[in-house]
């Protein structure tokens, strides 16, 4: 991974986790904003039934009453009348005087004050009513100096009255829970205002009746008609300030969002840490089967033919192959290395199974590293495979490092295994370890590879210009085969045959190649 996609990747990590983190938390903040108008909405609109319902109920016993006033027979304003007035007022609750009025609108009398004489004050000639309905009600809202004090609300027919306080509509409507400012009952005929509470502004109310309902901010006022008399009720409270609205928030819905934000964004950055880590990436390959193998071809020094390949794993990692010295010691701390073991084993059976059972004078040699060499597990898996491709034992060879003998006696057990079930094994990087020649002496190998680092110094000065000559002299006394690595130049192969050395692997032969090209190598020696 080079600094620009190390980069790229960061930033898409911290964009990543901040919008996980804050996802919910806005999501959090919109359903509380929301929750709370809704609620702010339902109040309201719950008071402005109420005060509907209120104002139709008070309306209706007044009609009643003025209904029950139609009936008394007694001469208007005498005595009997007056009294009768007076137990109507009473037995309906809301109407406060009853009483008589003339044709011109001259007060005559009240149950409160009696008869009125005749050369009554100006002041106490009803004005034109406010509204008349079809069935001949005459309303007046708002009289003042009618008997009772303050104004008065007046519902009259033929003659006659009943008078009510209009704070009765407003009054025992529980404003301040809402926070009301403004409530208002209105005739709908008249367009005018029955009754409304102290703070309310007739003009602003009304103004707020007439408007369209979608033009209406429906969080702060609600307007409610009746279905069944020309009324109206418009209840309002004022806009919310951005101060008000974050107070009212339900903040434990915003503290939840935050809290499954972190959570989120926990888990997004352990989830996307995890998979950009080695090992999780490692770990992708493994599922993804990312792993290629190349052949490098091993030759007989003494004719040139090549006799088998060395299987050497590659990581196809985006386009990029990485070399297995990058990641094999990674998979072997992880655990992976097992995985990767049978992944090359399938992928050497799928590529050249064919050619093997074909050729049955060609191996292939594969690398395995310390839990491998720890149970038979591979051996498990190795000699179905090749039952199943019709491939012979002797043509799968083992390379088993110095590394991989952790645990010796178990090592030992396992290659002993493998070479019963016709496996050859070779000790791989012969010499570089510090007790190569006592697994030499202990495991019972086939051969071994000497290591390139020997190979290097052939024919040079150096102290260890001769190493690879005594190791090939010991492997002889021993009987094991033995197979140079890492042959860059003519003169180190015919120096290690000259030796002794029955094979070699090299560049001076060839690189690590593709199946196809092994196979294209491999018939061209033969040929050749
Ligand atoms: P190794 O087993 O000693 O493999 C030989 C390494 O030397 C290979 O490197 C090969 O490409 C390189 N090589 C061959 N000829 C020459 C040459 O003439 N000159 C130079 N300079 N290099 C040469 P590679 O493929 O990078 O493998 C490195 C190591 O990775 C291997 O060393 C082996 O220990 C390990 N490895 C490779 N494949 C596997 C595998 O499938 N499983 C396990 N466990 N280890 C593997
Ligand atoms: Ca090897
Ligand atoms: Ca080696």
């Amino acid at each position: 991974m080079n600094r620009l996609e190390r980069a790229v990747i960061g930033a898409l990590l911290v964009a990543a986790v901040t919008m996980a983190a804050l996802a919910p938390a806005v999501a959090g903040l919109i359903y509380a904003a929301r929750s709370e108008r809704q609620a702010r909405v339902e109040r309201l609109n719950a008071l402005a039934d109420a005060a509907l319902v209120r104002a139709e109920d008070l309306t209706r016993r007044l009609s009643v009453a003025l209904g029950d006033i139609g009936k008394v027979s007694d001469a208007p304003c005498s005595a009997p009348y007056l009294r009768a007035l007076r137990r109507i007022a009473l037995a309906h609750g809301p109407a406060r005087d009853a009483g008589a009025y003339d044709r011109d609108g001259r007060w005559q009398c009240s149950s409160l004050l009696g008869a009125v004489s005749a050369g009554a004050p100006e002041g106490l000639t009803l004005p034109a009513p406010d509204w008349r309905s079809r069935d001949g009600v005459s309303a007046w809202y708002g009289l003042a100096r009618l008997p009772g004090g303050g104004r008065s609300l007046v519902m009259g027919r033929d003659g006659f009255y009943v008078a009510a306080d209009p704070s009765l509509y407003v009054d025992g409507i529980d404003t301040a829970r809402a926070q009301v400012t403004g409530l208002a009952v209105i005739n709908t005929e008249a367009r005018r205002i029955i009754a409304g509470t102290d703070a309310a502004d007739p003009a602003a109310m009304l103004a707020v009746y007439r408007a369209p309902p979608a033009a209406l901010d429906c969080a702060s006022v609600a307007v409610r008609r009746s279905a069944s008399m020309p009324l109206a009720v418009v209840v309002s409270v004022p806009r919310e300030t951005w101060r008000q609205r974050v107070r009212t928030l339900p903040w434990g819905w915003l503290l939840a969002g935050v809290a499954m934000g972190l959570l989120c964004a926990g888990w997004a950055g352990y989830f996307i840490v995890r998979r950009l880590s080695p090992r999780g990436q490692l770990s992708d390959a493994v599922r993804r089967h990312q792993f290629i193998v190349a052949y490098q071809p091993i030759v007989d020094l003494a004719t040139r033919r090549c006799v088998g390949a060395e299987a050497l794993v590659r990581w196809k990692h985006h386009d990029r192959i990485v070399r297995p010295d990058h990641f094999i010691p990674l998979a072997e701390h992880r655990g992976l290395i097992q995985a990767i073991t049978d992944q090359v084993l399938d992928t050497v059976l799928l590529e050249l199974g064919d050619f093997l059972k074909r050729y049955a004078e060609y191996y292939v040699s594969v690398n395995l590293s310390a839990p491998d060499l720890t149970t038979q597990r591979f051996l498990d898996v190795l000699v179905p495979a090749l039952a199943r491709e019709g491939v012979r034992p002797q043509q799968i060879r083992i390379e088993a490092t110095e590394r991989g003998f952790l645990d010796a006696q178990a090592a030992k057990e396992v290659i002993s295994a493998f070479r019963r079930a016709g496996h050859a094994v070779y000790l791989d990087d012969f010499g570089t370890g510090y007790s190569s020649l006592s697994h030499l002496q202990n495991f019972r190998v086939d051969g071994l590879k000497i290591d390139k680092s020997f190979v290097d110094t052939v024919g040079q000065d150096a102290a260890s210009s001769s190493v690879a000559s005594h190791i090939i002299d010991m492997a002889a006394t021993l009987g094991v085969q033995v197979i140079a690595e890492g042959i860059e130049r003519e003169e180190q192969a015919a120096y290690l045959q000259a030796r002794g050395a029955q094979s070699g692997q090299g560049w001076l032969f060839s690189p690590p190649l593709t199946a196809a090209e092994f196979i294209r190598y491999a018939g061209k020696t033969r040929a050749g």
